[in-house]
């Protein structure tokens, strides 16, 4: 399937697009990630985008579309794609649309997760990230079973520096101006399925009727 995974941070994007993986062996292709592996492996696209990204802030869609011009072009993406983070701004989703059509491939749907502001705030601040593998915890939810050490790779667990209070309420702030929009765009675009949760069952079963 070809699913856009669109939602604030902390709806629970991630986490979806990793059980409709297993569903299908659609590849989840995160911006977010791919600009902190960039930044891990201190290359030039790394240094260039590390000040924004620690303040919350977006990246150029400049810089994002020439990642994800590549990256939909890639093999694996044969087999369908889970795209989550991205697109993030209205000239991004229109580049993804020419993109799209250049390509000859349509979308299946844009899944929008709604989740309610206080649940999402808790989940961030409460969020920590494997340093090394990218692995996620919750303090409250999901610790690790040795605190601070990452269960899958034994490396340290950390709080991301976009997941600081202040960080977080830019990162919000961003979503509802710049990346809200979108909802309508892809209402317009006949594409929209909306689902007020983030569990994997109710957002399948809206996933089914649509697909
Ligand atoms: P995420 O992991 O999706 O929350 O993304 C973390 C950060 O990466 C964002 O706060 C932005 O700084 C940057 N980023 C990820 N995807 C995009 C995008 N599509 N457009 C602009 N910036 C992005």
């Amino acid at each position: 399937m070809k699913v856009i995974l669109l939602g604030p941070p902390g709806a629970g994007k991630g986490t979806i697009a990793k059980a409709l993986m297993q569903h299908d062996g659609s590849v989840q292709i995160s911006t977010g990630d791919i600009l902190r592996a960039a930044i891990t492996a201190g290359t030039t696209l790394g240094k260039q985008v590390e000040a924004a990204m620690a303040a919350g802030n977006l990246v150029t869609d400049e810089l994002i579309m020439d990642i994800m011009e590549q990256r939909l072009q890639e093999e694996d993406c044969q087999q369908g794609y889970l795209l989550d983070g991205f697109p993030r701004t209205i000239p991004q989703a229109e580049a993804l649309k020419a993109l799209l059509a250049k390509l000859g491939e349509k979308l299946d749907c844009v899944l929008e997760l709604d989740i309610p502001r206080d649940v999402i705030i808790d989940r961030l601040t409460t969020r920590r990230t494997c340093n090394n593998c990218g692995e996620i915890y919750n303090v409250k939810s999901k610790p690790p079973r040795v605190e601070d050490v990452c269960d899958v790779c034994g490396s340290e667990i950390m709080q991301r520096d976009d997941e600081t209070e202040e960080a977080i309420e830019n990162r919000l702030q961003i979503y509802n101006q710049q990346t809200a929009p979108l909802v309508d765009f892809y209402r317009n675009d006949g594409l929209l399925v909306s689902v007020p949760s983030s569990d994997i069952e109710p957002v399948m079963q809206a996933i089914r009727q649509r697909i």
